[in-house]
Protein backbone atom coordinates (compact mmCIF):
# COMPACT_ATOMS: atom_id res chain seq x y z
CA UNK A 1 0.00 0.00 0.00
CA UNK A 2 1.37 3.29 -0.80
CA UNK A 3 1.93 6.49 1.91
CA UNK A 4 -1.82 8.31 1.88
CA UNK A 5 -2.86 10.87 3.95
CA UNK A 6 -6.04 11.08 6.32
CA UNK A 7 -8.33 13.68 4.59
CA UNK A 8 -8.95 15.30 8.18
CA UNK A 9 -6.17 15.72 9.92
CA UNK A 10 -3.63 14.69 7.21
CA UNK A 11 -1.57 11.71 9.07
CA UNK A 12 0.47 9.73 7.04
CA UNK A 13 -0.32 5.73 6.74
CA UNK A 14 0.62 3.51 4.61
CA UNK A 15 -0.96 -0.03 6.36
CA UNK A 16 -4.92 -0.98 7.65
CA UNK A 17 -5.83 -3.34 10.03
CA UNK A 18 -8.75 -5.77 9.60
CA UNK A 19 -10.24 -6.09 13.03
CA UNK A 20 -11.67 -9.78 12.01
CA UNK A 21 -9.01 -10.87 10.13
CA UNK A 22 -5.85 -9.06 10.05
CA UNK A 23 -4.42 -10.35 6.38
CA UNK A 24 -8.19 -8.87 4.70
CA UNK A 25 -7.84 -6.52 1.97
CA UNK A 26 -10.68 -3.54 2.69
CA UNK A 27 -12.79 -3.80 -0.23
CA UNK A 28 -15.40 -1.00 -1.36
CA UNK A 29 -17.39 -0.09 1.68
CA UNK A 30 -15.81 -0.46 4.09
CA UNK A 31 -15.54 1.54 7.35
CA UNK A 32 -11.97 3.49 8.21
CA UNK A 33 -11.34 4.91 11.42
CA UNK A 34 -7.89 7.25 11.43
CA UNK A 35 -6.26 6.08 14.30
CA UNK A 36 -4.74 9.78 14.91
CA UNK A 37 -7.79 11.78 14.45
CA UNK A 38 -11.08 9.76 14.76
CA UNK A 39 -11.88 10.23 11.29
CA UNK A 40 -14.70 7.62 10.08
CA UNK A 41 -14.71 6.85 6.37
CA UNK A 42 -15.13 4.44 3.80
CA UNK A 43 -12.52 2.46 1.46
CA UNK A 44 -13.24 3.17 -2.18
CA UNK A 45 -11.15 2.26 -5.10
CA UNK A 46 -8.11 1.72 -2.55
CA UNK A 47 -8.36 5.19 -1.23
CA UNK A 48 -10.86 6.41 1.77
CA UNK A 49 -13.57 8.67 1.10
CA UNK A 50 -15.90 10.85 3.08
CA UNK A 51 -18.94 9.41 4.97
CA UNK A 52 -21.42 11.56 4.80
CA UNK A 53 -23.91 11.72 8.12
CA UNK A 54 -26.54 10.28 5.89
CA UNK A 55 -24.13 7.14 4.93
CA UNK A 56 -23.66 7.08 8.64
CA UNK A 57 -27.20 6.54 10.19
CA UNK A 58 -27.55 4.18 7.25
CA UNK A 59 -25.17 2.00 9.08
CA UNK A 60 -25.77 -1.20 10.79
CA UNK A 61 -26.41 -0.44 14.81
CA UNK A 62 -23.84 -3.32 15.38
CA UNK A 63 -21.16 -1.58 13.03
CA UNK A 64 -21.83 1.68 14.80
CA UNK A 65 -21.36 0.56 17.97
CA UNK A 66 -18.19 -0.85 17.06
CA UNK A 67 -17.16 2.67 15.84
CA UNK A 68 -18.16 4.20 19.28
CA UNK A 69 -15.78 1.34 20.74
CA UNK A 70 -12.78 1.50 18.96
CA UNK A 71 -13.14 5.91 19.29
CA UNK A 72 -12.78 5.03 22.78
CA UNK A 73 -9.75 2.78 22.74
CA UNK A 74 -8.32 5.38 19.61
CA UNK A 75 -8.70 7.96 22.35
CA UNK A 76 -7.18 5.73 25.39
CA UNK A 77 -3.96 4.57 22.96
CA UNK A 78 -3.12 8.30 22.22
CA UNK A 79 -3.61 9.56 25.60
CA UNK A 80 -0.79 6.83 26.35
CA UNK A 81 1.42 7.89 23.24
CA UNK A 82 1.40 11.73 23.86
ZN1 LIG B 1 -6.96 11.68 10.73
Amino acid sequence: MDLKKCRNCGYAYNRYTELSDESAIPKNGDISICLSCGYVGAFKGGWIVALSQKQYMELDEEIKARIVKIERARKEVMKVNK
